[in-house]
């Protein structure tokens, strides 16, 4: 309760259970996703409350929008710098934790700055590399 209190928000049971749901998730939930999850709790619920607070935690900077998945806006509530690997065939979205030392000295000295990267790998996840094998 106390770490959403600079949220700017007013804290419905609902808007609860979604930063509930939220907290510590590594799935990297789509809007759909979370939506489904909360009606279980709170059936009246509308996508418009999910989407509307969402996008709220985003512009506050709770949370960040990814694009990794073709299909759907995705959600990450960990908003410490970090890459992600997507599966291509089942759009799952892992972290990687990882610094990768990249250089762009000549972008420097031409006097961009730099402010942060985030490298996007591409490949199959284990469930749906074996899959592929059968
Ligand atoms: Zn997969
Ligand atoms: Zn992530």
């Amino acid at each position: 309760m106390e770490k959403y209190k600079s949220l700017g928000l007013k804290l419905t049971p609902q808007r609860l259970a979604i930063l509930d749901y939220l907290d510590g998730n590594k799935e990297h939930p789509s809007a759909e996703t979370i939506y489904k999850a909360v009606t279980r709790k709170f059936p009246t619920m509308s996508f418009a409350t999910v989407y509307n607070t969402l996008e709220h935690l985003k512009e506050r900077g709770y949370l960040i929008e990814l694009h990794l998945d073709p299909e759907k806006k995705r959600f990450d509530p960990d908003t410490k710098p970090h890459h992600h690997f997507v599966c291509v065939k089942c759009h799952k979205i892992v972290d990687i934790f990882h610094e990768f030392p990249l250089y762009l000295s000549r972008l420097e000295e031409e006097g961009f700055q730099i402010l942060k990267a985030t490298i996007e790998f591409y490949g199959r996840c284990p469930k749906c590399k074996k899959l592929e094998r059968k």
